[in-house]
């Protein structure tokens, strides 16, 4: 019988914090896309971002695991962390599929922010021959119409949830509680290593 091909997604992102927003996203992809796994990538962080907080990586890392335990799907992957930068999704995609081969598709999950910049990124072409770039709308603005009409990318739908890692931090930084937008265990990391004051 011919084995069909493990389906896996690829979420990166910052995640300092991980909320509701993340994993409203991660469920509502695997649901569309029929993920056998999401594999969620905390990314290195850019020396070069002068107003990055300061999270060490091994709490982000921490409330990346919390955020992910809401649905087993879900699996933390840590390698950008973990080897010498620069980091490229290039890179991780290569090794993902050097892993499983022809055992697994991949899909690339971005927002539309990221995927604004996708054409700067290193090798554009090798990671579209190595994923499916599947872009989420959190405006809901849609993609645009050429790139979707030239099935350069697929988008999902999400649900909606207004919610950011950006304003999550200013309200913490602002003494405010920011238990209604993150798991309840993210919350707990926050307040137990007083983030983001
Ligand atoms: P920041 O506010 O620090 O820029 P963020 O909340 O956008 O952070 P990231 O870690 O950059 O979080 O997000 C990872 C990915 O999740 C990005 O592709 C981003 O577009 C997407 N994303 C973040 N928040 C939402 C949301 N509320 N709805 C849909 N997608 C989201």
């Amino acid at each position: 019988m011919k084995r069909v091909a493990e389906r896996i997604g690829i979420f990166g992102g910052t995640f300092d914090p991980p909320h509701n927003g993340h994993v409203a996203v991660a469920t509502d992809v695997a649901d569309a896309l029929d993920l056998d796994r999401l594999l969620w990538i905390p990314a290195r962080r850019s020396p070069l971002k002068a107003q990055a907080p300061d999270t060490p990586d091994r709490v982000r890392v921490e409330m990346v695991r919390s955020a992910a335990a809401a649905d087993r799907r879900f699996v933390v992957d840590t390698r950008e962390l973990e080897r010498p930068p620069p980091s490229y999704t290039v890179d991780t995609l290569e090794a993902l599929h050097a892993e499983s081969g022809d055992e697994a598709e991949l899909f690339l999950i971005l927002g539309i922010d990221q995927y604004a910049d996708f054409d700067r990124w290193r090798n554009p072409a090798r990671v579209r021959e190595l994923a499916t770039v599947v872009v989420i709308d959190r405006e809901g603005r849609g993609v645009p119409e050429a790139e979707a009409a030239a099935h350069t990318v697929r988008t999902v739908p999400v649900r909606r949830v207004d919610v950011s890692a950006t304003d999550i931090r200013a309200s913490a930084a602002a003494g405010a509680s920011v238990s209604d937008r993150v798991p309840a265990k993210v919350a707990q990391i926050i307040e137990r290593e007083r983030l983001y004051r």
